[in-house]
């Protein structure tokens, strides 16, 4: 038998390497075992360099849009892709560098590179080495899911990894995909000078919104030129010269469209079907998912599942949730549940969205009577004084307790001030304190209370 540990942690995403500082402060000897990059998707391949690279696309519109605030450039706003991409590397990388010195500084934890298998539920192999914990957690996330599209195995594409080596502008961008991911790429790519269309099988875009955000956000990405082709019930691919051609079948419009590039973006599997889960016993679902407790607990005792991989989040802040939870019942004694928390996500196209709570189909679901207010951003002063006015603010309340249910803020910082609602709802304060609240001036949240005095009945 290997070296003992008290805890082996798989993964450096953002629920490993933070529950290793927590265990290894607590005294515990730890393990933390990473087979490719640390700091995993969102430092690597997710939300740091895609944020990175909106803010480039960001700044490139803004200095096409002088006009409008009363400035010129002479000559044409050219982007170079080469210095957008050492930008985002740059930014990226200095994450994943200090994630790993995080890492081998701390006191009490072994970080052991190399792809982690279970032998048995107490034992891990990471190469030629067998590892024995009393405690094991797997935080070992998820990868860009390649569907069995016809003819995809023929075709160049790209994900959201290699979409990161990308240091030119491609002629003409193809995204499959219009969720969250893809929509992200598609305004950016089209910012930096990209032909950009977003093939979406469904027949409306991030088809888990409400319809009037999934309407608004359409009409922000075809203002800009994105081509948006719904309703793509049978998509193929293939070559056609230089190009690649993707057939449609939509309802409307041509039945299939060509481009330069193809990205894929069509969700997330998870990290689970070379772990030899069969081996400890712990069980999965039918997508792969570890199936877990409300305390991320899996079914094998002394093992927990963290992150994207146990399908009850798919977002960094839902990981770094499930660390504190983790580490809160282990070692304070608490008995934090997923449950207890609300669901929340941006999407950080230009204006972004900011969600809270539940859409108008769960409340529709729930059966609650609701009352619900909207409120253009063309109404709000900070946003006009911005020049940024697309969007719309949309909040739920229950008619009864008068509590929160949910929001979506589509508009300038629609990602930030949603948190002034997030914050009411946990601490279950009627939406009343907002309405009473006195908000700084200019700003998108002095305007709750004018949405908030606006409510109507939801209609079901
Ligand atoms: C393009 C894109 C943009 C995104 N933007 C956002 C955003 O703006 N906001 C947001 O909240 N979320 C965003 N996300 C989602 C977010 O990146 C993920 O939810 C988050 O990174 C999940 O973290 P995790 O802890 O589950 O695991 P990951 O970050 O995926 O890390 C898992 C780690 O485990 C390692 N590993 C896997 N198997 C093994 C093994 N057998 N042995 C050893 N190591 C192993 C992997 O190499 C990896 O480093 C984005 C995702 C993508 C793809």
């Amino acid at each position: 038998m290997g070296q003992k540990f008290d805890a082996i942690i798989i993964g450096t995403g953002q629920a490993g390497p933070s529950l290793a500082e927590r265990l290894s402060g607590a005294g515990m000897s730890v393990a933390i075992i990473e087979r490719h990059k640390f700091g995993g998707t969102c430092v690597n391949t997710g939300c740091i360099p895609t944020k990175t690279l909106v803010a480039s696309a960001y700044a490139a519109h803004i200095a096409t849009r002088g006009a409008d605030y009363g400035f010129s450039i002479d000559g044409e706003v050219r982007v170079d892709m080469k210095r957008v991409k050492a930008r985002k590397d740059e930014i990226s990388g200095r994450s994943n560098k200090s994630v790993e010195s995080w890492l081998r500084g701390l006191k009490n934890c072994t970080v052991i590179q190399g792809h982690a298998r279970f032998e048995s539920a107490r034992t891990i192999r990471v190469n030629d080495d067998v590892l024995e914990g009393d405690k094991i957690f797997i935080n070992v996330g998820g990868r860009a899911a390649v569907p069995p599209i016809d003819g995809v195995n023929d075709v160049p594409f790209l994900t959201n990894s290699s979409m990161m080596d990308v240091d030119f502008i491609p002629k003409h961008l193809i995204i499959i995909g219009g969720s969250y991911v893809g929509l992200e790429f598609a305004q950016m790519y089209r910012r930096f000078g990209s032909q950009v269309t977003v093939v979406e099988m469904g027949p409306r875009l991030i088809s888990r919104e409400d319809e009037d955000v999934s309407d608004a956000v359409r009409e922000i990405l075809e203002a800009e030129g994105v081509t948006i082709r719904l309703n793509s019930k049978c998509i193929s691919v293939s070559t056609r010269g230089e190009s690649i051609a993707v057939g449609l079948d939509c309802q409307d419009g041509a039945k299939d469209v060509s481009g330069s590039h193809l990205l894929l973006a069509v969700g997330r599997v998870p990290n689970t079907a070379d772990l030899g889960l069969d081996k400890a016993g712990i069980t999965k679902d039918d997508r792969g998912y570890i199936t877990v407790n409300d305390e991320l607990q899996t079914n094998v005792a002394g093992i927990w599942a963290l992150g994207d991989c146990n399908g009850r989040g798919a977002f960094t802040h839902t990981s770094y949730n499930d660390f504190e939870i983790v580490a809160d019942n282990l070692l304070n004694g608490d008995h934090r549940r997923v449950s207890d928390r609300i669901q929340t996500y941006g999407l950080f196209i230009d204006p972004p969205l900011g969600r809270c709570g539940m859409t108008d189909a769960d409340i529709r679901k729930s059966g609650r009577r609701a009352l619900v207010a909207k409120y253009p951003m063309k109404r709000v002063s900070r946003a006009v004084e911005k020049g940024e006015t697309q969007g719309f603010m949309k909040i739920a309340v229950d008619a009864e307790t008068k509590q929160i249910l949910g929001a979506a803020i589509l508009g300038t910082a629609g990602d930030e001030v949603i948190h002034v609602l997030l914050d009411v709802m946990y601490a279950k304060a009627p939406y009343t304190v907002v309405q009473r609240a006195m908000h700084i001036h200019p700003t998108v949240a002095e305007f709750f209370p004018t949405v908030l005095s606006k409510l109507q009945p939801f209609n079901n």
